[in-house]
């Protein structure tokens, strides 16, 4: 089963914490044990996990990305977003997370992040949940 999340972004660079998305398709897909698979179809957004408790970590990666990569540094790509591409890439286009007890096997400080690098835009997460036989 493949499943798509729709997400619309706020603001030019944001994490958002898709975990209840992601956990609502582990249910809907009926798999007791199993593997999710979680892909962003997108050059400028990614995929992460990472703290949900203290939501100043959020924060802190956008502001250290933005310093690693400033938005303007006479890159060669015309569109003018190179600085999206590269973080977009830093951060990944996917993560596995397993299923256990048609639940998702997370740290108990763990969330899964939707990485928006060059918003806001209508973007979409593709999930797909491998039943163990
Ligand atoms: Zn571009």
């Amino acid at each position: 089963m493949l499943k798509e999340i729709k997400i619309q972004t706020q603001s030019h660079s944001q994490l958002i914490d898709i975990t209840r998305h992601v956990s609502a398709a582990v249910a809907e897909s009926g798999a007791a044990s199993g593997t999710c698979y979680i892909f962003v179809p997108h050059t400028t957004a990614g995929v992460t996990i990472n703290e949900n408790a203290d939501p100043s970590v959020v924060t802190d990666i956008l502001k250290e990305t933005a310093k690693i990569v400033p938005w303007e540094d006479n890159y060669k790509h015309m569109e003018g977003n190179s600085a999206a591409h590269i973080k977009a890439s830093m951060m990944g286009f996917s993560q596995i997370v397993l299923i256990e007890s048609s639940r998702l096997v997370l740290g108990t400080w763990q969330g899964i992040y939707f990485c928006e690098f060059d918003g806001p835009r209508n973007r979409k997460v593709l999930i797909k949940i491998m039943e163990d036989k």
